[in-house]
């Protein structure tokens, strides 16, 4: 049977795309339904969008959540955004930058958990999603289209090619999930990479705990120093061959190869030495 043609959103605005702010806005209705359902709105969730563009995915989640703060940084955007939404209560715009916002403003209570979303700029989405989980604790969901190699990073299991610092953090915080694979023609303009969603849910208790988490950051950067090194060669300087082998480790093996507990134990050993 032949496949039934992409519904196209209506396209025409007039704004003129900019490259700096990542604006590939999403095209397809069919993706964006799917979006939708993997996030699963419902009527008293506190839901943070982040990138609205020309409101792909803020249209269908501002007919179901009782509160949607949106968050742009384009000032050409607003202006629209305003007008289109005016009537709606759950709608609460914020002209500003993602990366910089302080999301505790936006709690009702102290232990409100909001759920974030958002077609994110790609280049930003790394500092981006660790600026979010500075609010961990009042985070319960996040759902984000990214590329396609990010996700699979975040996602990635020890020894594959992809497992590197980004994984380990965002499993040290997040339950974490791919979903599934946007191709380039879902937007416009169409990106010159794959895109995917994933789901991420911050961990209330987590399995692990780094008994210093700045130093957790430092100390995983410093294991993947040097691609293809040994532990031994990138802790050098940090934790000396018998003490990665005190943790039950061993010192030629590679970042890579190592469980997300072994990096917690490693740094948490790491800590006791500075003592
Ligand atoms: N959600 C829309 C969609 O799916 O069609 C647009 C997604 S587009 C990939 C990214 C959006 O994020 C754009 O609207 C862009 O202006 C906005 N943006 C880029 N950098 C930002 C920042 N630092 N803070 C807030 N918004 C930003």
């Amino acid at each position: 049977m032949a496949k039934a043609p992409n519904k196209r959103r209506e396209a025409g605005s007039g704004h003129k795309h900019k490259k700096q702010f990542g604006q590939n806005f999403l095209n397809n209705s069919r993706i964006i339904d799917r979006i939708v359902a993997a996030i699963r709105p419902q009527a008293q969730d506190h839901m943070v969008e982040i990138g609205p563009g020309e409101a792909a995915l803020t249209e269908p989640l501002i007919k179901t959540v009782s509160h949607l703060d949106i968050i742009e940084i384009d000032n050409d955007l607003i202006g629209p955004l305003k007008i289109r939404f005016a009537c709606e209560p759950a709608f609460h715009l914020h002209h500003t930058d993602a990366l910089t916002f302080d999301y505790s403003t936006l709690l009702k209570t102290p232990d409100e958990q909001l759920r974030v979303v958002g077609n994110l700029p790609y280049n930003i989405s790394s500092p981006l999603m660790f600026h979010l989980l500075e609010h961990a604790e009042n985070i319960r969901d996040m759902h984000f289209m990214l590329q396609k190699e990010v996700v699979d990073r975040i996602c990635a299991q020890p020894g594959s090619k992809t497992f590197g610092r980004l994984s380990v953090m965002m499993q040290y915080y997040c339950k974490t999930e791919h979903l599934f694979d946007v191709g380039p023609e879902n937007f416009t303009p169409p990106p010159k990479v794959d895109s995917a969603i994933v789901r991420l849910l911050p961990y209330k208790e987590k399995p692990l705990l780094a008994e210093d988490e700045a130093l957790f950051e430092k100390f995983v950067k410093q294991c993947f120093a040097l691609k293809r090194k040994t532990l031994r060669n990138n802790l050098k300087g940090w934790l000396e061959s018998e003490q990665i082998e005190a943790c039950g480790i061993n010192p030629s093996a590679r970042a890579e190869t190592l469980q997300l507990a072994d990096f917690v134990t490693l740094c948490n050993y790491y800590r006791k030495t500075l003592n």
